[in-house]
């Protein structure tokens, strides 16, 4: 092919900057698509990276306008494979951003290529003119070396000397030069040895032997002579500096070998190899399914709904096996926060070294590592969180997605993509299967099972047959009634106090999420909600109002309980902090730990304050819900859901599924080993179908439920949000900027096909120095709804200043 499609400019990645070049004779074998470039770019023709989109034989830019490519990165090695040149794409069409944003997503961290400016002196030069400023520069430049960074030069200086500079540029006095700079996180091992080609070294021996002078030469060849090949660090250890060696390596008579090592994440010794346990009948059952729909030539998305521990893992393992020995890889995504070491270890002690895991806890360099560890073959596994989906194996065999309830695999920056949805299509893409499990699956995902647009498998009994614990509402109304005021439970306060005495340990969880602060009442547990949309109210302390965050409206916030006449209303809940104080107070001698976003800024203390409880060094933890995931603690025996209503009232439509999924997986914490443990649910609404069903660990009981209310009001499944957040420094604009748009959403939507609310003023208000206003837009089918949106808000981009931003997102997880 003779000309290339190339996007350059990515470190400024709000536009896309496409443009074709033509490809040189010299490069025509090694540019492929996906290949990292360097091209000229701009007016100046500034040395610039780029990425090889595509390749064409024709192109409609005339040939006398088109630039050269200048480099090949890489050695032609591909940094996208085509899947994933492909699935940005998707993901710029999905998720209403540019194709640069997603490419820097999929990319691996720490590749790029920065460019410096340099200045040097032209040596041909007169600068018998030069005066005052010019002169400045000239003796500056002298003194810090000949070539100098721009940025230095201009530092030293100040603004006077740019100016000067630039003059000086302008008379070639002064050469302008471009630097590319790769950091790339090689590590790189260097070896030396005596150049076999030339018989020079035993002259220079000769010489060393008797000059003292050239002390370094001769311990630096005696050493090579006697061992043959020797590090770098060999070298330096052996007490011989680097000068003789480089004066050596210069004269030719040592060579030099380079040597680039992969990082390792985890050494092979620390993992005791396991064999695949035989499966359980239920396991077989959903074996047999998974290996039938691997061998298909259009597969099904699987879910496969297990209770937790009923050997979930275990199935995910024993279908890796399978696809391994189809020669194919897999992809294992988990949430970031339970890739605990004990996850690790089950699947580094099955597959050993074929896995590799990448988490955000590595090093820039470690990751990168495994990421080339997945392109040049060396592994068949990888296990990470979203950003594992975009390895670059060559044969996809199955993409597996663990917890595939979990909000975390939605990004929370741009490109905010949801990767159960890019993982779909990359499996349609690839031909991979897509397996997905969970004890609660999201209710998108079990509707689409029960539709039949995905296979639905159950694991309905624990692997060892052991019993789940046992779950228990308490009434915090009643409490009240009853004159306790703590926010502790009596039977809470009790059970705690019999764990201590008998060297148990305790779990008590907060489910606060999001900004929101709802009002309630703790005499009859009545919530106060928005009676359009069914969400709760938000509180806001300055105007003394409650506002609902989807339509916007807005009412008085009450004195007295409009239910039961309470003065109890306006219960805003409550923080992790005073639990933990009132815990102290109640429990004097009781060595207590906290974890919250608070306690966990460290880069490790998250993992250092679940170590400490692990190894005993306290007996109670009171957390948010952070602590709910994935973690093992086999002696903890009691389980206290503080406040299950905080998260029960979230102001989102997806409150109640996540409840539910909250307090599955906090009561899965209690007893995991031996006898069953004991959980509380403390509530102000111990009627609530999510409330009761999650204390029977009925899935279904829920779903049916929540499934019902989610049709009567077009919540998805059955229709789709789309939020337009509007952004700009200046509140006034912004707010008139919202209502344009506004305006141009109501005129268009000629046949009401959609439910436009706002627009109204996000719930954070102001963020990062710029006010926010939003617009909710509801239908009834997704893409229609999207198309509308995308559309409206093209035509107000016209219509606004240029400081106002648009802000998209489809269902989104939270209306902040
Ligand atoms: P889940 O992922 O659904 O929570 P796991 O795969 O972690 O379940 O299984 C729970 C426990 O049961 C683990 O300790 C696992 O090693 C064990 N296990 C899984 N399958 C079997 C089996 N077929 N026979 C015996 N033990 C099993
Ligand atoms: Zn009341
Ligand atoms: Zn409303």
């Amino acid at each position: 092919m003779r000309y290339a499609r190339v996007i350059v400019g990515m470190n400024n990645p709000q536009t896309d900057r496409v443009f074709d070049y033509h490809i040189p004779e010299v490069f025509r074998d090694e540019a492929k698509e996906g290949v990292r470039v360097i091209v000229p770019f701009g007016r100046k023709n500034t040395k610039t990276e780029g990425y090889i989109l595509s390749l064409a034989y024709e192109s409609e830019i005339p040939p006398d306008k088109l630039k050269d490519l200048l480099e090949i990165l890489d050695d032609g090695k591909p940094i996208f494979t085509p899947q994933m040149l492909h699935l940005a794409q998707w993901m710029k069409e999905n998720y209403f951003c540019t194709l640069s944003q997603c490419l820097q997503a999929i990319m691996p961290t720490g590749i790029k290529t920065k460019s410096i400016w340099q200045v040097a002196l032209n040596e041909n030069a007169d600068i018998s003119a030069c005066k005052g400023g010019e002169m400045a520069v000239l003796e500056a430049l002298k003194e810090m070396g000949n070539t100098v960074d721009l940025s230095e030069l201009e530092k030293v200086l100040g603004s006077a000397g740019k100016n000067a500079v630039q003059q000086l540029q302008k008379k070639k006095i002064l050469l302008l030069k471009q630097k590319m700079i790769r950091s790339e996180y090689k590590m790189e091992q260097r070896f030396y040895s005596i150049n076999e080609g030339s018989s020079m070294w035993e002259e220079v021996l000769k010489k060393a032997e008797v000059d003292k002078r050239l002390l370094g030469q001769r311990k630096l060849l005696q050493l090579l002579k006697e061992k043959g090949e020797v590090s770098l660090e060999e070298i330096k250890k052996s007490g011989i500096s680097e000068s003789p060696l480089k004066t050596l390596l210069k004269k030719g008579v040592l060579s030099e070998r380079k040597n680039q090592r992969k990082r390792e994440v985890f050494s092979l010794e620390d993992y005791e190899r396991t064999m695949p346990f035989y499966p359980t009948e239920e396991q077989r059952k959903a074996l047999e399914e998974i290996e039938h729909q691997m061998n298909l030539e259009m597969k099904k998305p699987i879910l496969l709904h297990g209770i937790t521990g009923s050997g979930k893992t275990e199935i995910y393992m024993q279908s890796i096996a399978k696809i391994l020995a189809m020669g194919k890889q897999a992809v294992v995504l988990v949430p970031e926060i339970s890739l605990t070491p004990q996850m690790m270890e089950r699947f580094i002690s099955r597959f050993g070294d074929v896995v590799s895991i990448t988490h955000s806890r590595l090093s820039p360099g470690e990751r990168l590592d495994q990421w080339k560890k997945a392109r040049d073959g060396e592994i068949s596994v990888m296990i990470g969180p979203r950003s594992a989906l975009f390895m670059p194996f060559t044969d996809l065999g199955m993409i597996i997605i663990d917890e595939v309830h979990d909000n975390s695999y939605i990004s929370d920056i741009t490109p905010k993509y949801d990767v159960r949805e890019a993982a779909k299509m990359l499996a349609e893409d690839t031909g991979a299967l897509l397996l997905m499990g969970s004890a609660t699956p999201d209710l998108v995902s079990y509707h689409k099972a029960r539709q039949g647009e995905y296979l639905l498998l159950e694991l309905k009994e624990r692997t060892g047959g052991g019993a789940l614990p046992r779950m228990e509402i308490v009434d915090m109304c009643k409490e009240l009634e009853e004159g306790n005021r703590s926010t502790f439970s009596g039977v809470l306060q009790e059970e705690i106090g019999r764990a201590l005495e008998k060297g148990q340990q305790t779990m008590l969880f907060l489910n606060r999420r999001g900004f929101a602060t709802f009002v309630s009442c703790r005499s009859c547990g009545h919530v106060m909600r928005c009676p359009e949309c069914g969400i709760s109210y938000t509180y806001h302390a300055k105007e003394e109002v409650l506002m609902c965050h989807y339509c916007g409206k807005t009412v008085e916030s009450p004195r007295n309980c409009p239910a039961c006449g309470s003065k109890y209303i306006r219960y805003f809940g409550t923080g992790t902090q005073k639990i933990e104080e009132e815990a102290k107070r109640l429990f004097p001698k009781a060595n207590i730990l906290r974890m919250d976003l608070d306690t966990t800024t460290g880069k490790n203390s998250h993992n250092q304050i679940l170590e400490a409880f692990r190894n005993g060094q306290a007996d109670i933890l009171v957390g948010t819900q952070m602590i709910a995931k994935g973690h093992d603690f086999p002696n903890v025996t009691l389980v206290g859901i503080m406040a299950a209503d905080t998260s029960l009232n979230t102001g989102s439509f997806y409150a109640s599924e996540n409840t539910f999924q909250l307090i599955t997986q906090a009561g899965g914490r209690a007893g995991r080993t031996d006898d069953r443990g004991k959980v509380y649910i403390q509530t102000y609404q111990p009627k609530h179908y999510c409330i009761t069903h999650a204390a029977e660990q009925n899935y279904k009981g829920f779903y049916e439920e929540e499934i019902l209310l989610r049709e009567m009001m077009g919540y998805p499944p059955f229709g789709a949000f789309c939020s337009v957040v509007i952004s700009g420094e200046d509140g006034g604009e912004t707010a008139r900027a919202a209502d344009v748009l506004g305006g141009i959403l109501q005129a268009e939507n000629r046949e009401n096909n959609f439910f436009i609310m706002g627009p109204v003023p996000a719930m954070l208000f102001k963020f990062r120095g710029e006010y926010r206003q939003r617009i909710l837009i509801q239908g009834p089918e997704e893409n229609a709804l999207v198309q509308f949106v995308v559309e409206c808000v093209g035509k107000g981009e016209h219509n606004v200043g240029k400081g106002i931003h648009f802000q998209l997102t489809r269902n989104p997880l939270n209306i902040v």
